[in-house]
């Protein structure tokens, strides 16, 4: 179409000429995709494709793929490429069907062949699964049809090959009811609710507990309620049945909840999902089959002590996350752990909930042996799903677990103590940015012990979480918005409520294993969860819960330990976690091969003590101005406020006087310069007594403290209430504080009398605050003073800053007898600043990068109200990230690497630092790194975050 219509337009020669060009294109591309191919056979001791195409097969794909290649045993199937979801995407369903029929056809021959089974028809009638998966793991985003290809005839074919009706209709019922959710776009009640009637008609409770004209019943419900609810009859050809459940696994790539969950998990780049179509085996056709899920290691600790997983007899897989029934532990001793968490006896535990390894010891040993040889093979804690169809063992798949920040250094550092993998990739295996939830707070064990426990459910997700209960994604959001830390209470989770699991603190069901999707998504997200606490009965309608004699309603405050399962009444006061073992060695790696130095922003003794804690190697920015707001010290500060600008205009007004006129002027000046004087005499011994709690702390790291930096109207009262207090403190009238607040006020504060402009015109405060860093520095042994004014533009502010600042030092060292090393330099957070970096580095000795303000002026986004618009922003793809969290490098990073390049050629031994938010984000780092810069700098609990990031990217450079 797009051929002819270039054809048949009246145009010039250059039109033609391009005309020519474009149809060139279009015939290359046409020509790339029909040589494409998009179909990949597993099974039968073959395998067309392998773990290295796991971007063309995805996980799912690449691992089924490899496993039948090891030989292990994996129901025959193919997979549809990810290209394919890419093109039906772009193409529509229709063009991509139509490019794919033949290998499509050719693969179900095959496996027809394979299986010796024929799909939809005759007496062995192949079914199959029809399951998504893209490279990276998305659990339970998006669709998956399991039975297809059942219909009235083959379901008769079924009976008399299984000699199971029940099997065989409890899987038709199945099938109609997932095929009608996840193809037809029913929703989930509209089945429930037939399932009850005839539940309620025969008195039975669980599903289990249909005979086979129940689930006749059930089926005969199903298919008049499709028939009501979409208007057509259930599809019985099964090639219809195929094709729609592919499109429809293709379709959810792009569904809401898949898209939010690739946000929030920072997925980008990939081409779509895989669709893996697969022999199906049966769980649940009978008490010597069953299906589970397990991890080879503990996904919450990364304890190696036994095989963690779960599984159920007579099931088929969404049992099991579905939380309908208990699942029962695959190990003798995890269900002895689980049973006396859960208060089960020896004696029920044995009867009701064996483990696998005593209810099919034979298969159990099976499983025990693939365990330890996929995780040889793939050198990882592998998350896998298996299934017993009549005593047979098989596995559906593979793939790296999904495990929680503490799980992850575990896992790491046990496996390369193993000797599986190296130092490097011991590094490499921990995301620095899921550190974050290793260094969270945990409870007071005190306050824990004093707590009232309501109940104890599964410890799904580790870590502590105290606020107010919801009961539904939305208060959950709505909750977050208000800034409320909130609980989110649920019977059980649905991928419909990622947003509110994201916005929550904490997450508790009533239902649900280990596995369930409320303790996979919680642990992936790093937040405390406390899954199946079946104790407690939600009500929604009347927006509370009951436990016990307890009933605890909506807003009423919760405490969660994730690690315990606990679930406490009230607020539990929180701690910071003590970090060790494991943890320090993978941090003691990391400090081994990353080749940049990594220090804190810190502007108190007790945040420089835990930054130092945490591996800081000094401050890089310590902020002078938050100690100016501590105890009464404001006071004085305002004090200085109140009459700077007179003694600053009456002394101007003094240059030019002579005589009278300027002996009139001293006189008038006189009061108001001796408050002046005397508010920095306050502020001399606090400011000296902040930085020698800090010189302390640091024990002879370096010290980088900025001189004053905000706008002075920040520390004036911008309430009525704060400037009566204001007044009434410092004897003034209401109308004088009003007065002043007004004559500050400024437009655009942000570009206005701040940073080193404020010393320009206030000398004395810089020599206050010089002398208060020299006189400390003088009384602590080691300390390492550097002296950095902020916001210079122009290399004569820094010079005229410098000389107040040199002679200062010189006056200290006169009175002191003691010589101090201080450095001087300055923060680059001004653009005409990076561009004149050359001569600003002819009088600074280092430069630290101040990118919030450098990303404020470079891109003319004001940090105070870009809020606003910035995730339009990066929704629309114009920043990929919001650039004051993640440093733009092919923009603000150029001014940045310009100014490294120009101060090193005036000054080749300058140390160069950065201290914008952006020292604590890892691709930030990795940038920083790259660029040569000598550290970074970052808020104290981001400061190992920042070590392991400055590992990966130098590992990363060397390959
Ligand atoms: C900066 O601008 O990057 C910086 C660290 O200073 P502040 O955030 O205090 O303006
Ligand atoms: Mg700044």
């Amino acid at each position: 179409m797009i051929i002819v219509s270039i054809c048949h337009s009246e145009i010039d020669f250059y039109g033609w000429f391009v005309k020519i060009k474009a149809l060139k294109i279009l015939l290359e591309m046409e020509k790339d995709i029909m040589s494409k191919k998009y179909v990949y056979f597993f099974g039968g001791g073959q395998s067309e494709g392998s773990a290295s195409l796991k971007n063309l097969l995805g996980g799912k794909g690449a691992n089924l793929a490899d496993m039948a290649e090891l030989g292990l045993p994996v129901p025959p199937g193919f997979t549809v490429t990810t290209e394919a979801c890419s093109e039906y995407c772009t193409l529509g369903k229709e063009s991509l069907f139509d490019l794919i029929k033949p290998e499509i056809d050719d693969a179900l021959a095959k496996l027809e062949e394979t299986t010796n089974k024929t799909f939809g028809k005759g007496p062995k009638p192949l079914l199959v699964s029809v399951r998504s998966g893209a490279a990276v793991s998305m659990p339970g985003m998006m669709d998956t049809v399991l039975n297809l290809g059942l219909n009235d005839e083959t379901v008769e074919a079924m009976i008399a090959l299984t000699n199971n009706e029940r099997f065989v209709m409890d899987s038709y019922r199945r099938f109609i009811q997932m095929f009608g959710n996840v193809v037809m776009g029913m929703e989930h009640h509209d089945f429930e609710t037939q399932l009850d009637k005839v539940k309620s008609a025969t008195g039975k409770v669980l599903d289990t507990d249909l005979d086979v004209d129940d689930l006749k019943e059930v089926i005969k419900l199903y298919k008049a309620v499709v028939k009501e609810v979409s208007g057509e009859d259930f599809p019985t050809d099964p090639m219809e049945q195929l094709w729609r459940g592919m499109a429809a696994v293709f379709g959810s790539w792009n569904n809401p909840r898949a898209i939010k969950y690739r946000q929030l998990n920072d997925i980008r780049s990939l081409w779509g999902t895989a669709v893996n179509v697969q022999t199906m085996v049966f769980g649940n056709s009978g008490d010597n089959s069953a299906t589970g899920v397990a991890f080879t290691r503990d996904p919450s600790t990364g304890a190696n002590e036994y095989f963690y997983g779960e599984y159920l007899i007579n099931a088929q897989g969404e049992d099991v996350v579905a939380g309908i029934r208990t699942p029962q532990q695959i190990t003798k001793a995890g269900s002895r752990a689980w049973a006396t968490s859960q208060s089960v006896s020896e004696d029920v535990r044995g009867s009701e909930y064996p483990s696998l390894e005593e209810a099919m010891p034979v298969v159990f040993a099976e499983l025990d042996a693939i365990r330890d040889k996929l995780e040889k093979h793939y050198k990882d804690m592998q998350d896998i799903e298996f299934t017993i169809e009549d005593g047979t063992l098989y596995m559906l798949q593979t793939r790296n677990g999904k495990r929680t920040a503490q799980a992850a250094v575990k896992i790491a550092y046990d496996l390369k103590t193993e000797g599986l993998i190296s130092e490097k990739e011991a590094v490499l295996r921990v995301e620095p940015k899921q550190l974050d939830q290793l260094l969270h707070p945990v409870f007071v064990k005190e306050s824990e012990v004093e707590a009232k426990t309501l109940t104890v459910g599964l410890p799904a997700s580790p870590g502590a979480a105290t606020g107010q209960v919801v009961f539904s994604a939305d208060a959950a959001e709505a909750a977050k918005a208000e800034g409320r830390s909130v609980i989110l209470c649920r019977v059980e989770t649905s991928p419909e409520d990622i947003g509110g699991m994201d916005a929550c603190c904490g997450i508790l069901t009533a239902r649900g294993g280990m596995t369930s999707h409320a303790a996979v998504v919680a642990r992936g997200m790093g937040k405390c969860c406390v899954s199946g606490a079946g104790d407690i009965s939600v009500d929604y309608e009347a927006g509370q819960f009951i436990v016990g004699d307890s009933v605890v309603k909506d807003g009423e405050w919760l405490s969660l330990n994730g690690s315990t399962g606990a679930v406490y009444l009230g607020k539990v006061d929180t701690v910071d976690p003590a970090l060790d073992g494991a943890f320090g060695s993978i941090m003691e790696l990391a400090d081994k091969y990353r080749k940049i130095g990594v220090r804190t922003n810190a502007d108190s003794p007790k945040d420089a003590e835990v930054a130092v804690k945490f591996g800081a190697e000094g401050i890089g920015l310590c902020r002078t101005e938050h100690m100016f707001f501590e105890g009464d010290r404001i006071t004085s500060v305002r004090k200085l406020i109140l009459v700077a600008e007179e003694v600053k205009e009456l002394r101007k007004q003094m240059l030019y006087a002579e005589g009278k006129e300027k002996a009139a002027l001293e006189a008038k000046v006189a009061i108001p310069l001796s408050q002046y004087n005397e508010a920095l005499a306050e502020l001399l011994p606090l400011q000296r007594e902040d930085f020698t709690g800090i010189f302390k702390a640091l024990g002879g790291l370096p010290c980088t403290v900025r001189l004053l930096d905000p706008p002075l109207h920040e520390f004036l009262p911008h309430e009525v209430k704060g400037q009566e207090d204001m007044a009434k403190d410092m004897g003034l009238t209401l109308a004088k504080v009003r007065h002043l607040v007004d004559s500050l006020h400024e437009f655009n504060p942000m570009l206005g009398h701040r940073g080193c402009r404020l010393g320009i015109t206030y000398p004395e405060v810089t020599q206050m605050q010089v002398r208060a860093i020299v006189e400390a520095a003088a009384s602590v042994e080691g300390s390492k003073p550097e002296i950095m004014v902020p916001l210079v533009g122009n290399v004569k502010e820094l010079k005229s800053q410098k000389e107040i600042i040199v002679a200062t030092i010189k006056e200290v060292e006169a009175e002191t007898g003691k010589k101090i090393d201080v450095k001087i330099g300055t923060m680059i957070e001004v653009p005409r600043a990076a561009i004149t970096a050359d001569e600003i580095a002819e009088e600074a000795e280092f430069f630290s990068f101040g990118t919030n303000d450098l990303t404020q002026m470079g891109c003319g986004f004001s940090r105070d109200d870009a809020g606003k618009f910035l995730g339009d922003y990066v929704e629309k793809g114009i920043y990929e990230y919001d650039p004051f969290a993640v440093l733009d490098q092919s923009g603000i990073g150029k001014l940045v690497k310009y100014a490294v390049d120009a101060g090193r050629k005036t000054r080749p031994n300058i140390k160069l630092g950065i201290c914008g938010e952006h020292g604590g984000d890892p691709a930030s780092v990795e940038f920083c790194c790259n660029i040569g810069l000598d550290y970074v700098s970052c808020s104290p609990y981001r400061v190992p975050i920042a070590r392991l990031a400055a590992a990966h990217a130098a590992i990363k450079a060397e390959k």
